[in-house]
């Protein structure tokens, strides 16, 4: 194994925007010892000290993502060995599904739809089993491999449990999609019954590190967060868990984020970026750039090599024309719309596939299917927080 610097002459540049704050970073010392030359690590070595089942400290991950611009392909080109060794060129679609928006009492700052927050959201009760079965058609149509089903709430009441656990043997039967349920904080006993009612997986995010946690919620604490994640895991359900990147949090806490994901043996991760949206507390607090997005996603994957990693909200928003690049290091997206803000259309993202000469999981698109929503049915609600679940 070999992760000595090797030289370059670039110069150290620091990246604009997040990146900026990285002054005193390894790479930044390493230049200046360097007499101004750029020293830069062997990123594919590390790519393959990875394959070959070596974790990445904390330190190296940092490092990861203070890349400086000038070498994000180098550090794209790594990532993406290790995830075509692990998802080949596969990519999977997920579909998100807002069964209840607004009314939530939480306080994350990040969130349209919170106690806290003044962004105009539709405000409704878990929707009706018809409008649930509509979207998963609409799913199925979008070739997602899972239905993801959102509601916005600290946690499920038992209206809300029951409805779950009617719709979900249903959508399974009726369209074989794979179910991800977001409905907050769990307890042992709830997470055993969405095993037993067909739930594949539970989302719950921890959103950032445990330091920084207090800072963007107060309603509820990371530790009942990570408790709620070892219920899922106790239940014999699979883990979908990642965060929001560009809340103020420093780059320690986002590498603290992955390695504790790495801890929990998170199956599927998802990295959404902040998409600050007005009348919330963190309303234009994100100054991420492109190339920060990709060095996250990227970090993310060198840590976890095994995990799926879905480029979630803030997608369009602040990859812009860089989003095919996201999928190198990425080996998943969602397909339509977030929870309150539009994704790009279906026939976009299933374009930017092909013309990576990647491919979508499962069959093969139909171009002659029309993606467009069935009337009545929004695949986001309208509502949420823009992020890929409501968090809670
Ligand atoms: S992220 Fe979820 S729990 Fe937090 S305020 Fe939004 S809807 Fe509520």
């Amino acid at each position: 194994m070999s992760t000595a610097p090797t030289e370059s002459t670039h110069p150290a540049t620091a990246a604009p925007g997040w990146d900026a704050r990285v002054a005193g970073s390894p790479q930044a010392e390493l230049a200046v010892s360097g007499h101004g030359r750029f020293a830069r690590p062997d990123y594919r070595q590390l790519a393959i000290d990875v394959i070959e089942g070596r974790k990445l400290t904390a330190d190296e991950a940092l490092m990861l993502l203070r890349t400086p611009n000038e070498d994000l392909l180098a550090l794209l080109d790594a990532a993406f060995l290790v995830r075509r060794e692990y998802f080949g060129l596969s990519v999977q679609l997920y579909f998100l599904m807002n069964a209840k928006s607004g009314l939530c009492p939480e306080d994350c700052n990040y969130c349209s739809q919170s106690k806290v927050s003044s962004a105009p959201v539709p405000k409704y009760n878990i929707l009706q089993r018809d409008k649930l079965l509509a979207a998963a058609e609409l799913a199925a149509r979008r070739q997602a491999k899972t239905y993801c089903l959102v509601i916005s709430a600290r946690g499920p009441n038992e209206r809300e449990m029951k409805a779950v656990e009617e719709i979900v043997p249903e959508i399974k039967a009726k369209y074989g999609l794979d179910i991800c349920a977001c409905l907050g904080l769990l307890t042992a006993e709830q997470a055993r019954r969405l095993k037993a009612c067909g739930v594949d997986r539970v989302n719950h995010n921890l959103n950032t590190s445990e330091e920084y946690y207090a800072k963007i919620c107060s309603t509820h604490t990371h530790a009942d967060r990570v408790q709620t994640l070892h219920h899922v895991r106790d239940a014999g359900l699979e883990l979908c868990s990642g965060g929001i990147v560009g809340m103020g949090e420093t780059q320690a806490d986002v590498v603290s984020m992955a390695m504790q994901l790495r801890e929990l043996r998170t199956e599927s991760i998802p990295v959404n970026f902040l998409n600050s949206i007005d009348g919330t507390p963190l309303q234009k607090t994100s100054d991420l750039t492109p190339q920060d997005c990709l060095r996250t996603l990227a970090m993310f994957r060198m840590v976890n090599p095994t995990s799926e990693l879905r480029i979630s909200g803030g997608r369009e928003l602040h990859l812009r024309t860089l989003q095919p690049l996201g999928l190198y290091p990425a080996n998943s997206v969602f397909v339509g719309d977030y929870l309150t803000t539009e994704g790009q259309p279906p026939e976009e993202d299933y374009r930017m596939i092909r013309d990576l000469g990647f491919e979508v999981t499962g069959s093969a698109p139909d171009p002659g299917v029309s993606t467009a929503l069935p009337v009545g049915t929004s695949s986001c609600g309208g509502g949420g927080c823009g992020q890929n679940s409501c968090g809670n």
